[in-house]
């Protein structure tokens, strides 16, 4: 299969904004998303804070993987980063700057349909600059009991997704998709995020989930048969499409593109954040390449072969150093 990728770097035409409500605090969220600079990548600024610099979407910043993808610099935190960032991706959209006014991303209907109508509002320009992206070249996989992830060389951005449930509903779901502009929006975008009753009623207990209701999340009977939601679900198999876009949305924050085929078993946001470093970790597992058209075909152009080990990760990269050195070797077979 020949790889195809869009070789250039994409932003907003025009700023667009949102207003919803964070699920966890229940609080009003305003939201703008401008365009910027090529190879600045997607930064927050939280705007009711003054004085605090901009927090970049990447995994470096990850704060907390709890119920939901926080990312954070010192006490400037955005939580429930994965629908937003799943849509920008999906959408193919490298750079923007979100301006946001509370620590979460608004919940909007539990999935990403809202932001890529919103996206679609401020449409797409083509920047100059060319892609950076990392191409898998060797397997990188990481277990945790029951859980696995792992990635492995293929020639677009493919997500297989796995989940087990316990119960007479969700039981068992697989899902596979070669993600592309079209596949995302038609497909996986509109996947809202689940939880049982039991769990949500705790969750307001301990003062969490205090915006959630049934028109921004799949609530999932006490009986574990049916869900309380009177307009049903949007696919059939809803919830590990949900699934798949929370890890779209979550490898996101390796700051580019990605080509390879991730398969993920019972994964959540923490694993998906150990798959992300263990490729950090492992240099020799990957390549960064850009893409250039020359008439109909598409020739790869790798760079940065003799890079410093997960020194630079596209667009920007903070410096990981030795760590990511000395696990060079230990990268699967
Ligand atoms: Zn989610």
């Amino acid at each position: 299969m020949a790889s195809y990728i869009e070789p250039h770097q994409y932003t907003l035409k025009r700023s667009v904004s949102c207003c919803g409500i964070g699920l966890h605090t229940g609080r009003t969220v305003n939201m703008t998303i401008k365009p910027a600079s090529a190879n600045s990548g997607i930064s927050f600024y939280r705007s009711d804070l003054s004085g605090k610099g901009s927090i970049p979407a990447h995994m470096d910043k990850v704060v907390d993987t709890t119920l939901a993808t926080t990312i954070g610099e010192g006490s400037a935190k955005i939580s429930t980063t994965e629908h937003l960032l799943a849509a920008l991706r999906g959408s193919g959209i490298d750079n923007v700057h979100i301006d946001i006014d509370s620590h979460e991303i608004p919940i909007m209907d539990g999935s990403a349909g809202p932001f890529i109508h919103l996206l679609k509002r401020g449409g797409r320009k083509k920047q100059h600059a060319l892609r950076k992206v990392l191409r898998i070249t060797s397997p990188v996989s990481v277990t945790d009991g029951k859980k696995n992830i792992r990635i492995e060389p293929y020639d677009v951005f493919k997500v297989t997704g796995r989940i087990n449930f316990d119960d007479n509903l969700i039981n068992e779901q697989e899902y596979s998709v070669e993600v592309t502009r079209d596949r995302f929006c038609r497909e996986i975008a509109r996947a809202r995020t689940f939880g049982f009753v039991d769990q949500v009623e705790q969750l307001w207990k301990n003062g969490l989930a205090l915006g959630g209701n049934l028109n921004n999340v799949i609530a999932i009977h006490w009986d574990g048969r049916s869900i309380l939601n009177e307009e049903g679900l949007r696919f059939d198999d809803e919830f590990i499409r949900h699934k798949v876009l929370d890890l779209i949305g979550d490898m996101a924050l390796l700051g580019g593109p990605v080509l390879g085929h991730v398969i993920a078993d019972r994964s959540g946001h923490g694993l998906h954040l150990d798959l992300m470093q263990a490729i950090v970790d492992n240099p020799s597992c990957w390549e960064y390449v850009k893409f250039e058209k020359k008439g109909d075909a598409m020739l790869r152009r790798a760079i940065d072969r003799t890079r410093t080990a997960g020194k630079h990760l596209p667009p920007f990269f903070a410096d990981r150093s030795d760590a990511a050195m000395a696990h060079q070797s230990i990268c699967a077979a």
